[in-house]
């Protein structure tokens, strides 16, 4: 079976997260909402309880217009409006919104075993697969005598769950947020931002890479462990808040650099320009792409731009595989529409049906991440 001698592109949305307890952007704010009623020690609790009192507020009025109130993305436009227009309180309730969501995502747990904190179980079987793809891919290059480009992850999760797994497995990975490392390093690239990226509140200078580990830099675990504990992760409100400012020194500044989904425009004057810039660049020269989780939401206009942009001078495009649990007719008629129909009519674009994150990472991805042609459908 003929093996894949060009770059792969991993888009992973927030399907591949969802296994870590990582609320999906339909029920984000039901979670949240539960999250304020039965959790008493909430770092942000002032912001949560303002804007589902707003909400409410919205929804009485809601008897006038028709309009999804549980929709996180919806919220945000609503209370970025108000901020646009010059209203104090949609100063207050964007900001709030951005304190919500941290807190939201900041559940994430992992198990102490062997005397280390182990990575979560999927992403870490993910990093090994990509890790051995990229070397099997390596060792046939060398035979033929042509340049070695190691695949690319994009993802749209804020989560620090694959970077801890990465981490790990002391692999080299670039976020590119600056100068580029290394040629020989995975790139990560964070399109909506990283929790463990953060801005000092307040010096305001250059985004400052935080470790993606549960401990915060000159704490150490419990000696009290015992194998099979779970440790919580809350890369936000615990490692952010306890790592002082490289640049002042002070604790309980640094802010993580986040954009919600809708609001890529917003990249504008942030650290994330470089990120997407790298993004273009890595779509242009990808011999595949593979898509999980991510079910191609009409409204992340920037995204299907960003595609566009980097398909538009790709020569060397072979497929797009697209790994959902979803396979009605609007989701892959979604995708039909942002990729050309000269992919779709030479059968170029693929969708894997009825699978979801773990079952391609354990069943389906040495296969599709390496070989021209799989097995089973
Ligand atoms: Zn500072």
């Amino acid at each position: 079976m003929p093996q894949i001698v060009g770059k792969t592109i991993y888009v992973l949305g927030a399907g591949c997260s969802h296994h870590t307890g990582a609320p999906l952007l339909r029920d984000f704010l039901v979670k949240a909402r539960l999250l304020m009623e039965s959790e008493k020690e909430l770092v942000y609790k002032e912001s949560f309880v303002r804007i589902f009192k707003w909400i409410d507020n919205l929804r009485s009025a809601s008897y006038y217009v028709e309009f999804d109130l549980d929709n996180l993305e919806h919220i945000f436009s609503l209370a970025d409006m108000l901020r646009q227009i010059g209203s104090e309180e949609g100063e207050r309730y964007f900001s709030d919104l951005r304190y919500v969501v941290m807190e939201t995502l900041d559940r994430c747990q992992l198990r102490w075993e062997g005397q280390r904190i182990q990575p979560d179980n999927l992403y870490d079987r993910f990093v090994q697969n990509l890790r051995e793809l990229n070397k099997q891919r390596r060792d046939k290059i060398t035979q033929t005598q042509g340049a070695f480009e190691r695949d690319t992850i994009i993802t749209f999760n804020y989560d620090v769950m694959l970077d801890y797994a990465i981490r790990f497995q002391t692999t080299s990975f670039d976020y590119c947020l600056g100068a580029p490392q290394s040629p020989d390093c995975f790139k990560l690239l964070k399109l909506h931002g990283s929790t463990s990226w953060a801005i000092c509140r307040k010096c305001t200078t250059s985004p400052q890479i935080v470790k993606a580990s549960p401990i915060p830099e000159g704490f150490s675990v419990s000696p009290f462990l015992d194998d099979g504990q779970q440790i919580n992760f809350k890369m936000v409100t615990d490692v952010l808040k306890n790592t002082p400012c490289s640049n002042c020194k002070e604790k309980d500044v640094l802010e993580p650099i986040l954009i919600p989904p809708t609001w890529s425009k917003a990249i504008e004057k942030t650290p994330l320009v470089k990120v997407w810039e790298t993004a273009v660049n890595e779509i242009m020269n990808a011999f595949q792409i593979i898509v999980i989780g991510y079910s191609m939401p009409p409204t992340d206009t920037f995204f299907q731009y960003l595609l566009t942009l980097g398909l538009a001078s790709n020569a060397k495009l072979n497929r797009v595989v697209v790994v959902n649990k979803d396979n009605s007719e609007d989701f892959k008629g979604r995708y039909e529409k942002v990729f050309a129909r000269s992919l779709r009519d030479r059968g170029r674009l693929r969708f894997l049906d009825n699978i979801i994150f773990a079952n391609y990472v354990t069943q389906r991805m040495m296969d599709v991440g390496g070989k021209l042609e799989w097995v089973h459908e």
